[in-house]
């Protein structure tokens, strides 16, 4: 068996073609969607994942704006600096690069953009809802596990009645995603550190989910021959000097009957789900302003 391989490339590319219209037709009516990233510090990582969220804002026309602070920034400024851009009229979506220096380290960083702007979907108002059984995708839903189903169902990967093992239970991926998959009708296992005999789990999935943060953890023990599991790898990691994720792609892929690749798989969908929040939040304030 030779896996399928889940790219992003061409759900970003329609979706994109998309994105393009919606900006043009904001800017028609006089409004430039515009997102503001408040980035502390200079962390490498930060930097590369900022660069890759600017790109695709601009090349869909919206503007992007980065304010970064010294990592020594004290609570009093960066709490003054929320309070602008949640005001600012022209900005409609903000996020907060994390991690935040260890100056901030007692605020609740993820409340502190305002709901209606929160273009990351971790504000607690936003993913409430996924607590409440929401399975709606126009919502401000956090953007990995978005970006996440939406790459499952272009690649018509069944979710409902699905036996799912998410691996990870971390607040940006693992726990928001399972919510969203039992939403859809899953039957979801959360996986974490401490889970006994993991193989067990993964071996008898219809999908697993991989967000655990270990270059290449998962190799064929942890997959069975006979039943096509789709494996979806959140992971980036750097394994001599590459880039790689959490799967150990070359060993697993005859093992499964589809697999998303790292780069080209999660990472894309979950810039384009950000910048599909910019354009929703955008809606939104027009709408306010009726
Ligand atoms: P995280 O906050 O460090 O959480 C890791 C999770 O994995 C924890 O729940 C941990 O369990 C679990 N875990 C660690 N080792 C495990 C093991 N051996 N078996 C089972 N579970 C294990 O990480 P994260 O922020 O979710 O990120 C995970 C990975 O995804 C990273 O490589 C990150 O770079 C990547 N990521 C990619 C994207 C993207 O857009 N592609 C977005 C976000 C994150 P405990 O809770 O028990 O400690």
């Amino acid at each position: 068996m030779t896996a399928r391989i889940l790219t992003a490339k061409p759900l970003v590319e329609r979706t994109k073609a998309k994105l393009i219209q919606k900006c043009e037709s904001f800017k028609a009516r006089g409004i430039t969607p515009s997102m503001a990233v408040v980035l502390v510090g200079d962390n490498p990582a930060s930097l590369t994942y900022i660069k890759n969220k600017k790109k695709l804002c601009e090349e869909v026309g919206a503007r992007f704006e980065l304010h970064q602070l010294s990592d020594e920034v004290s609570e009093k400024e960066f709490l003054s600096l929320m309070d602008k851009l949640n005001r600012d009229s022209e900005i409609h979506g903000i996020i907060i690069q994390l991690p935040v220096s260890e100056s901030l380290k007692k605020l609740d960083v993820t409340n502190l953009v305002t709901p209606a702007k929160d273009i990351d979907g971790f504000h607690s108002d936003n993913t409430q809802k996924l607590y409440r059984g929401s399975t709606n995708l126009e919502a401000l839903l956090p953007c990995t596990p978005k970006g996440i189903v939406e790459l499952l169902k272009y690649y018509q990967v069944p979710i409902e009645s699905a036996q799912v093992t998410v691996v990870g239970r971390s607040l940006i991926v693992g726990k928001h995603l399972a919510l969203l998959l039992s939403n859809m009708c899953a039957t979801v296992t959360m996986a974490h550190a401490k889970t006994k005999n993991l193989q067990d789990l993964t071996r008898n999935s219809d999908i697993v989910v991989v967000a655990i943060g270990k270059g290449h953890h998962l190799d064929e023990t942890y997959f069975d021959k006979t039943k096509n599991t789709v494996v979806i790898d959140v992971g980036m990691n750097t394994l001599n000097e590459k880039l790689v994720g959490d799967v150990n792609f070359e060993r697993v892929q005859d093992l499964v009957s589809a697999i998303s690749p790292v780069p080209g798989g999660v990472g894309p969908m979950t810039v384009l789900s950000l910048i599909d929040n910019l354009m929703r939040a955008t809606e939104m304030s027009l709408k306010d302003k009726k």
